[in-house]
């Protein structure tokens, strides 16, 4: 007998998708794939006014182009390899600066692969393209699956008749059985949602910045490598500081509470910085700029009835990994809709409990950004943090239980109460109080903190 459930996703059935970033994308590209397994054709259409292969802001959803080891795991699972033509290097260490010196730290774990890509098709300046960015890539495969792009912008929606419409300014309102919403957090859009959909409130955000510079391939290997460089710095605000290094260029991102001006400059003022920097360099002379907001809390209730919000609009890991939530949000939202129907019992039952997952996931994100935010304001454990990093080089990974903690903070990889658990290791905690007594011995025969605003001490290790 034929399923008349009004909330289930029917032969023919219409899906819109708000937003073509990966988290567009991705549903796009799942509900297509896990109906063709179910032996139902949808219509998908993905509205998505930006050209990601246009250069600078038109083509850019402004990030800092990490994708996460997990990620890159989940999606060789799916058969998705990304290709030369999208990664920009195959990131194979991290560097940590501190005032207290530098460490690099390796993997922990053999085969990991993280790549640095661009979002959109290049920096302003950018004269060749010779490569794809990875929306570009993400929303072709969306596309050669059977979505169908419209290049507009939601101008509207509302309901007529039980259904969800949508309108652009080209297009009046067409009504379609789902509206996934995958606007991100910079979209004035996300107002419209708020009033359609009763229960829903937008994520809260911060603002961030990010700068290309252009310099060269041969000096990107020179001065950083395949390695990414992370400040942790005692500059107020500030959570920490990347340089990522691209094919051509380097990416600069600043993450932490209300980014500005202010706080960018202390950034570039930092000799820690300065140091990974060609001497002389026009800093004040970047290929591109933007502040994108981040989302630092997902939404509430982040669907109704044949309505579902995915991605960034909805939940998204703290400060990392926001490309792999994208993904596990829209196979998730995607797996609720076509499994299940699209009513919001539906998605409350199906969706939900993923997003919570990683809200739960970023309270225990919270308290170590707390912790190492104490961390970076005290020159005393900075010290012994570093000191530990160092003392732990050359080791078998598994013993490198400070590192591999730095390396599951920064690279996205391994959840938050994961690297909670490994901080509160006897280990750890046994090799954090032998420092601690170092640092202390070592102390009798130093200077004391400086006073705020005083010049910083040179740095104490390696
Ligand atoms: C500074 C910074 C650095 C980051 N670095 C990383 C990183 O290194 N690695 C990582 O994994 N994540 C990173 N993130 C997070 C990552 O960028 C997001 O989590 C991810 O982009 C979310 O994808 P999304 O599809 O939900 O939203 P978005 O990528 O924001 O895409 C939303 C799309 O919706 C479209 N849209 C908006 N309004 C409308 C409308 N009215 N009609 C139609 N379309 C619309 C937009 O044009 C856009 O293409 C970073 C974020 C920031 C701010």
């Amino acid at each position: 007998m034929a399923d008349t459930h009004p909330y289930r996703l029917q032969e023919g059935a219409r899906v819109a998708v708000i937003g073509g970033g990966p988290a567009g994308a991705f549903f796009a590209w799942s509900l297509l794939e896990m109906a063709a397994e179910a032996g139902r054709r949808l219509a998908v259409d993905i509205y998505e006014p930006r050209d990601f292969n246009q250069i600078g802001a038109p083509g850019c959803n402004g990030c800092a182009g990490i994708v996460s080891e997990s990620l890159v795991q989940l999606l060789a699972q799916e058969g998705i390899d990304l290709p030369t033509s999208v990664v920009q290097r195959e990131i194979d260490s991290y560097v940590i600066h501190m005032d207290a010196g530098s460490a690099t730290i390796t993997p922990p774990r053999p085969g990991t692969r993280i790549a640095a890509v661009h979002r959109g098709a290049g920096p302003r300046d950018l004269r060749q393209a010779t490569w794809t960015g990875l929306d570009a890539h993400v929303l072709g495969l969306a596309t050669a699956r059977g979505a169908r792009l419209i290049p507009q912008r939601v101008t509207d929606v509302a309901w007529v008749e039980g259904r969800p419409t949508v309108s652009t300014r080209a297009d009046e309102a067409q009504p379609y059985e789902l509206l996934a919403v995958t606007t991100g957090v910079n979209s004035a859009a996300l107002k419209l949602f708020s009033a359609l959909v009763p229960g829903y409130q937008p994520p809260q955000t911060s603002k961030t910045f990010i700068r290309e510079y252009f310099l060269g391939a041969a000096t990107v290997d020179q001065i950083l490598g395949n390695a990414i460089q992370v400040f942790l710095l005692d500059i107020p605000r500030l959570d920490f500081g990347m340089l990522i290094p691209k094919g051509e260029y380097i990416t600069l991102c600043l993450l932490g509470e209300e980014v500005d001006n202010e706080l960018l400059q202390a950034f570039l003022a930092a000799p820690e910085v300065r140091r990974c920097l060609p001497p002389g360099m026009a800093l004040e002379k970047p290929s591109c700029q933007c502040a994108p907001r981040i989302n630092t809390l997902g939404a509430t209730q982040p669907y109704g009835d044949r309505v579902v919000f995915i991605g960034d609009s909805a939940s998204t890991r703290l400060f990392k990994d926001g490309i792999g939530s994208a993904y596990r949000t829209a196979r998730a939202a995607a797996a609720a809709a076509l499994e299940h129907g699209v009513a919001a019992e539906d998605f409350r039952r199906h969706y939900l409990p993923v997003c919570q997952a990683i809200e739960l996931d970023n309270q225990a994100g919270r308290l170590i950004f707390a912790a190492v935010s104490q961390m970076r304001a005290r020159r005393f454990a900075r010290n012994v943090v570093m000191q530990m990093i160092l003392d732990e080089q050359g080791q078998p990974g598994p013993l490198r239980r400070m590192s591999a903690v730095q390396w599951d903070m920064y690279t996205g990889s391994g959840s938050y109460r994961q690297i909670l658990l490994r901080l509160l290791h006897p280990a750890l905690l046994w090799g954090a109080a032998k420092g601690v007594w170092a640092a202390l011995a070592a102390r009798r025969r130093l200077p004391a903190d400086p006073a705020p605003g005083a010049a910083r001490q040179p740095s104490l290790s390696p």
